[in-house]
């Protein structure tokens, strides 16, 4: 172990610790062996979020993982720290320890956020640039049609539609720059849930021409919620469709209502995902790797950005898929804004 690790007795007595905890924390073992946990150095380690982890959660789930706890620290100051713990038993009387290991994740923490703040402003600064070439493109369109000259027509349109893929690429970096930060905002109201369907659907059915795109919806459903965030969802879902499902003409898009949910499946008949896949697509940055990996162009941001806007709606995403079958992602939400109330409510209680 390399980092800082400290065996606890059941009473949280310290029974040793390793030479990283001594550097890390600035003590010395005569200060720390056999001592209480919370009584080490001036009682830093007194921490109300972690008497509560090693007091009531470990007992229970003998278990702890990757837990955060950020504190400031006499010596050392503010430090942002991974804990994992672990409850075993230990000789023949079967003595109850617990390890402790703390991972000192500040630096990297920090870091990130400068990835962040960098991402952020480069995806700023490309917005504008791409703007200027996007009205050069149609006004040159516009001067290549009065021309009638249709093979430069043809050649700006691709050139603009190119042009729409950067900008989502960019709006995609910045979105989740702005999840990272807490900043992304959303905007509720009521609106009319399967009209959005079938616009996107619509919209989208354009952008291909092997697939045919069944819209098996139930007809006007009324949801609270932020439209255009909805839509970025239910657009990515299909847009994936299209792309994983090369040999496949078709994707079904279905909703269900129920007392107080709306459901939405997009399902596509294209390359599947293995279970391991399917438990990680969702997480930020991740691509299905293996030799086709390069065959599909994306950054691995789409889903992740889709599960929190969902998440942000007090609803849940998954996916159902079976390797060289297909998929199924779908969401689900509350339907009006009391049932969003009222999960926000339990999620704030749950969280505390
Ligand atoms: P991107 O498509 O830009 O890589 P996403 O976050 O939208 O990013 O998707 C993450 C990964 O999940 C993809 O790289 C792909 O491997 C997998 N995936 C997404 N949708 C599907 C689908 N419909 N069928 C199979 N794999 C999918």
């Amino acid at each position: 172990m390399r980092g800082p690790l400290l065996v606890l007795n059941k009473d949280l007595r310290i029974i040793s610790a390793n030479e990283a905890f001594y550097n890390a924390f600035k003590v010395a073992p005569n200060d720390t062996e056999n001592r209480l946990l919370y009584d080490l150095g001036n009682r830093q380690w007194n921490i109300p979020k972690l008497r509560v982890l090693l007091e009531e959660i470990l007992p229970e789930k003998n278990t702890i993982e990757d837990f955060v706890v950020e504190h400031d620290f006499k010596d050392i100051g503010q430090k942002t720290m991974f804990l994992n713990a672990r409850t075993l038993q230990q000789g023949p009387d079967k003595t109850s320890l617990i390890l402790l290991a703390i991972e000192d994740i500040t630096e990297r923490q920090h870091l990130e956020q400068q990835k962040d703040e960098f991402i952020s402003i480069a995806s700023h600064e490309l917005k504008t640039p791409i703007t200027s070439v996007k009205a050069y493109t149609q006004i040159l369109g516009q001067r290549f049609r009065k021309a009638e000259d249709m093979k430069s027509v043809e050649l700006v349109e691709k050139m603009d539609s190119q042009l729409d893929k950067l900008t989502d690429l960019i709006g995609d970096l910045l979105d989740v720059t702005k999840i990272e930060a807490g900043r992304i905002q959303f905007h509720e109201s009521y609106f009319d849930f399967n009209e959005l369907v079938e616009e996107t659907v619509e919209e989208l059915q354009r952008t291909t021409e092997k697939h045919h795109i069944a819209n098996e919806s139930q007809p006007s459903i009324t949801v609270y919620g932020d439209q255009d965030r909805l839509g970025q969802v239910i657009t990515n879902f299909i847009t994936n469709a299209i792309k994983y499902s090369p040999q496949a003409d078709k994707i079904i898009v279905k909703t269900v209502i129920d007392k107080d949910n709306v459901k939405l499946s997009v399902q596509d008949f294209g390359v599947g995902l293995s279970p391991v896949d399917q438990a990680k697509v969702f997480e930020r940055f991740y691509r299905v790797g293996g030799s086709k990996q390069n065959t599909y162009p994306g950054l691995g941001l789409g889903l992740y950005i889709s599960s929190e806007i969902i998440r942000r709606h007090q609803g849940s995403v998954w996916v159902e898929s079976k390797k060289a079958k297909g998929s199924t992602f779908c969401f689900s939400l509350p339907k009006t804004k009391q049932k969003f109330n009222q999960k926000l409510k339990q999620q704030k209680k749950h969280s505390r």
